[in-house]
């Protein structure tokens, strides 16, 4: 696309916006989501944005990109690696956007030199809920700049972005360090996430409190062998059976959406009598994304489930940020009252440490675990739904952490606001959306609206 009709997209979504009738809410209308929140369909009409996919400009030099709002990681992925460029951090799912990664934040292995996307920003055009169009940048609008992140569309919605880029070589050296305990683990983060390391990117997988994997990735211009977990081989797996292993670029960016981390497991595909029939450009998170949606839809497995006697079931996915010298203590509880595993672990360092990300302050000085689990657990008797969440909740705030919004949370609304700043989103919010076109975050994210 280039300038002129990325300007006359711009001119047409405006159009489609003031054709809306006069205070009516307004929603995006966007083909993919990995919001987990379920969300009530209030009918509100829905802006089509699906002119706002593309690259619109690579500039190799200055290692910049100008990204439309919708465009998948996946399609952005793919239009920089030829430049032997990457955005700064990539999150493991294909259809994240890069307008929802910088609204909502997201993180990956280089988090803990990178940061969050938000953080390699460069300027960005946001449509406003008042309809306008506002380019902001650090030092242009800064208040719209430092506020959008941890917003998820409540202020407005990303059109363009500029972002940092940085450069790759073709492989990723991976080595999956053995540790038996998450003190352990702790030491090993540390260490790796300290500068002068020579690590490009950190992650971990804990599979139970013994068992532990830190996996070190380091970029390299020669592989002596390459591994494929596109396919049959299962790359959470081949953590436990490999000390190390070399991938293309490309499948290190993407090891974790063949199988949505592990939760393909939950359907089945792991099981190689199912897997083989299953061609391959299906082995994606979007295709696990598709079967979720029908569960929670119309429900057949929690139907069948309670035919069948079983316990209800509550769904623990949640994504948390936690500093890194109380993850030991958060693990203690966490394996002790919630019977998920393997559990994600990704060290995470606000990149500039002068930014203040007003909506999802970090501690700049502190090196943070982000700990993800994405499964469900049956419930006892007399326990509701909601218990493991509300204690997972409860727990990082005694522990001095930060939960993402994009799954279900419980905070009542005085305490939402001392965690997510309501003084200054309130301002933000009577500057850029002043009729309240968009929905408040706190109704958004809590509310399930
Ligand atoms: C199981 C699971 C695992 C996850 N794991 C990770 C992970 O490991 N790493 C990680 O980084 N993230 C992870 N996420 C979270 C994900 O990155 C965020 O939910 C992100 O916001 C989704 O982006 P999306 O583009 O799919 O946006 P959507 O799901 O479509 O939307 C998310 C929110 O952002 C708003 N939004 C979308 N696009 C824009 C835009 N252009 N401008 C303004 N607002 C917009 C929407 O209104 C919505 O409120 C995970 C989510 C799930 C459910």
């Amino acid at each position: 696309m280039s300038d002129t009709s990325y300007a006359a997209s711009v001119a047409a979504l405006q159009q489609q916006f003031a054709a809306l009738p006069p205070g009516a809410p307004v929603r995006l209308g966007k083909k993919t989501s990995n919001l987990f929140r379920t969300r009530a369909d209030t009918g509100a009409p829905r802006l089509d944005v699906g002119a706002f996919s593309g690259v619109l400009s690579v500039d190799v030099a200055a290692r910049t990109a100008d990204v439309l709002g919708m465009t998948t990681y996946e399609d952005l992925v793919d239009a920089l690696l030829p430049h032997g460029l990457m955005p700064l951090v990539v999150p493991q799912l294909k259809t994240i956007t890069l307008g929802g990664a910088v609204t909502g934040l997201g993180i990956e292995s280089s988090s803990f030199r990178s940061g969050t996307p938000h953080e390699s920003v460069v300027e960005m055009d946001v449509l406003t809920g008042d309809g306008r169009v506002v380019t902001c940048s650090r030092d242009v609008e800064p208040e719209l700049f430092f506020g959008f992140p941890n917003s998820y569309g409540t202020l407005g919605y990303a059109l363009r972005l500029r972002i940092e880029l940085e450069p790759v070589q073709p492989y990723v050296h991976l080595r999956h360090v053995r540790c038996t305990s998450v003190e352990d683990a702790v030491a090993e983060m540390s260490a790796a996430c300290a500068p002068g390391s020579g690590v490009d990117f950190v992650d971990g997988t804990w599979f139970s409190t013994s068992e532990v994997y830190v996996t070190l990735g380091t970029f390299t211009d020669d592989a002596p062998t390459l591994s494929d977990y596109t396919g049959m081989q299962v790359y959470y797996r081949s953590i436990q059976r490999k000390k190390q292993d070399w991938l293309t670029v490309r499948d290190y960016l993407w090891r974790w959406d063949t199988d949505w981390f592990w939760c393909s497991r939950a359907l089945k595909v792991q099981d190689t009598r199912v897997r083989r029939w299953v061609p391959k450009k299906y082995l994606r998170s979007s295709t696990y994304w598709k079967l979720i949606d029908l569960e929670k839809r119309y429900r057949f497995k929690t139907r069948w489930d309670l035919r069948k006697g079983l316990p209800p079931r509550e769904d623990v996915v949640q994504d948390v940020e936690v500093p890194i010298d109380r993850l030991v203590e958060f693990m203690d509880v966490f394996a002790r009252e919630v019977p998920v595993e393997p559990v994600w672990f990704c060290p995470l360092r606000q990149r500039d440490a002068d930014a203040v990300w007003e909506l999802y302050r970090l501690d700049p000085d502190v090196l943070y675990v982000n700990v993800g689990f994405w499964s469900s657990v049956a419930l006892e008797p007399g326990e509701a739904d909601g218990t493991h969440n509300r204690l997972v909740e409860q727990l990082v705030d005694d522990l001095g952490g930060r939960k993402s919004l994009y799954s279900t949370s419980f905070y009542d609304r005085e305490h939402f606001w001392r965690l997510y700043n309501g003084p200054v989103y309130e301002v933000l919010k009577k500057t850029y959306d002043p009729d309240g076109r968009l929905l408040d975050l706190y109704d958004k994210c809590v509310g399930g609206k």
